[in-house]
């Protein structure tokens, strides 16, 4: 077993970091602040291929592993700007789906077009009604000869009335998980209609709206999968998009320690630095212990995804509920050595310990990683899978 990257996995990194410090972190404070969504940053972005990371390369995607793709989108939370970053991990959750599972002619249509960044995606899945329980939803899907006729909404989809497409589950058959369906919808076909834009505690730099649909009307070979297919797709993309939201906050952790790093050298209390403090120093080794066990678990989870593991499902919602938990109270712990500049804007603490409470929410509160494990591991024989 050998822990260390690669030589292809330090230079995505390093491209990563040089991109992201460069495009990303002189603008991450004005982009929160203004809600500003930089989607010309994000196809800059995909220029580097960083917006079809694991798509496959017939697609125009660069087909990499999703150990490999983690590494990238660390990279870019700890250089550049965790919100931003956070997006683009949708992104690519949405263009995998669409590029490997989608009909040839829509792939030959909108893979490129998906990979390189020049049209962005949102995923959605997630109803008013239908949050946690997710497979109760309601938006229905009709057929009508060469096409799908969609009525029904969309709540909390990030990116929406901002991207070109939308990767919606809709409902074609029967109740529950095995009547519903995946689709690529033209964020402006007619019948798709938006909400306002959220007004959020973090993620700024990206829009959340709720969608409408009345009767909109796409072609049939825009369908995703076959008919019943759309939930097991929604839950493959998001065993991995699991991997990169906990990622996104290993990366901000790693940023929030540099930070307070350099802070507890230079600022004096008592007439010492207060990294002499040994209560500061137990809880800095705290930090960088948490934070660490959180990035190993992300690379593992990745890597049994990527082996098609038995449990990989159960180690990406492992690796979830620990990264995004351990590094919300890493970067709050951060804030916290930082005393009263820990709070105001013109350190990045704050923004960070905003940005990364939702990660313990979405793709799957923290309460339903739990879940996920604790079903699939009592079962006989999971257990022993995961040694
Ligand atoms: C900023 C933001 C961006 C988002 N982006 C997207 C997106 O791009 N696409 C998308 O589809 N969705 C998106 N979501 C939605 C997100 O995934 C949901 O908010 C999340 O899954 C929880 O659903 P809910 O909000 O309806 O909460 P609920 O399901 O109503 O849960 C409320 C509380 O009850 C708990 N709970 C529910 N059921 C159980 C249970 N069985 N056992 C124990 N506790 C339970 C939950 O853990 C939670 O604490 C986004 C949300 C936010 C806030």
């Amino acid at each position: 077993m050998n822990f260390e990257l690669t030589e292809d996995q330090n230079a995505y990194r390093e491209a990563a970091e040089e991109f992201a410090a460069k495009e990303m972190a002189p603008h991450a404070a004005e982009w929160d602040a203004e809600q500003i969504f930089p989607k010309d940053v994000l196809r800059a972005a995909g220029e580097l291929g960083f917006c079809g990371l694991y798509s496959p390369e017939k697609a125009g995607g660069l087909g990499l592993s999703r150990l490999d793709s983690s590494i990238v989108f660390e990279a870019l939370c700890t250089k550049g700007d965790t919100s931003t970053s956070a997006f683009l991990t949708i992104h690519n959750m949405a263009t995998w789906m669409a590029t490997a599972f989608g009909q040839d002619e829509m792939v030959e249509e909108w893979g490129e077009k998906l990979t390189s960044g020049q049209a962005l995606a949102s995923y959605c899945l997630t109803e008013s009604g239908a949050g946690s329980d997710a497979s109760s939803l309601k938006t229905t899907a009709r057929k009508d000869g060469d096409h799908y006729i969609l009525n029904g909404g969309k709540q909390f989809s990030s990116g929406a009335g901002d991207t070109e497409a939308l990767v919606v589950m809709a409902r074609t058959g029967e109740d529950g998980p095995r009547g519903i369906t995946c689709f690529l919808v033209p964020g402006d076909t007619d019948g798709v209609s938006y909400g306002k834009k959220e007004e959020k505690m973090g993620w700024n730099s990206q829009p959340t709206r709720a969608i409408t649909f009345e009767d909109a009307k796409i072609p049939a070979t825009y369908r995703i999968g076959e008919e019943g297919e759309g939930f097991k797709f929604a839950m493959m993309g998001l065993d991995g998009g699991r991997i990169n939201i906990g990622v996104c906050s290993v990366g901000t952790a790693q940023a929030a320690m540099e930070t307070t790093r350099d802070y507890l050298h230079e600022r004096k209390q008592f007439g010492q630095a207060i990294a002499d403090f040994q209560a500061t120093q137990f809880k800095f080794a705290d930090m960088a212990t948490e934070l660490t066990a959180a990035r190993q678990m992300i690379r593992l989870a990745a890597s049994k995804l990527d082996n098609k593991a038995p449990e990989a499902t159960s180690f990406c919602a492992m690796a979830k509920r620990f990264a995004t938990d351990a590094c919300f109270n890493v970067v709050n712990d951060a804030l916290q050595l930082h005393g009263g500049y820990g709070y105001i804007k013109e350190y990045p603490l704050e923004r960070m310990v905003r940005d990364l409470r939702v990660h313990q929410i979405l793709e799957g509160t923290n309460e339903i990683m739990r879940m996920i494990i604790a079903r699939r591991l009592l079962a006989d024989g999971a257990l022993e899978q995961i040694k």
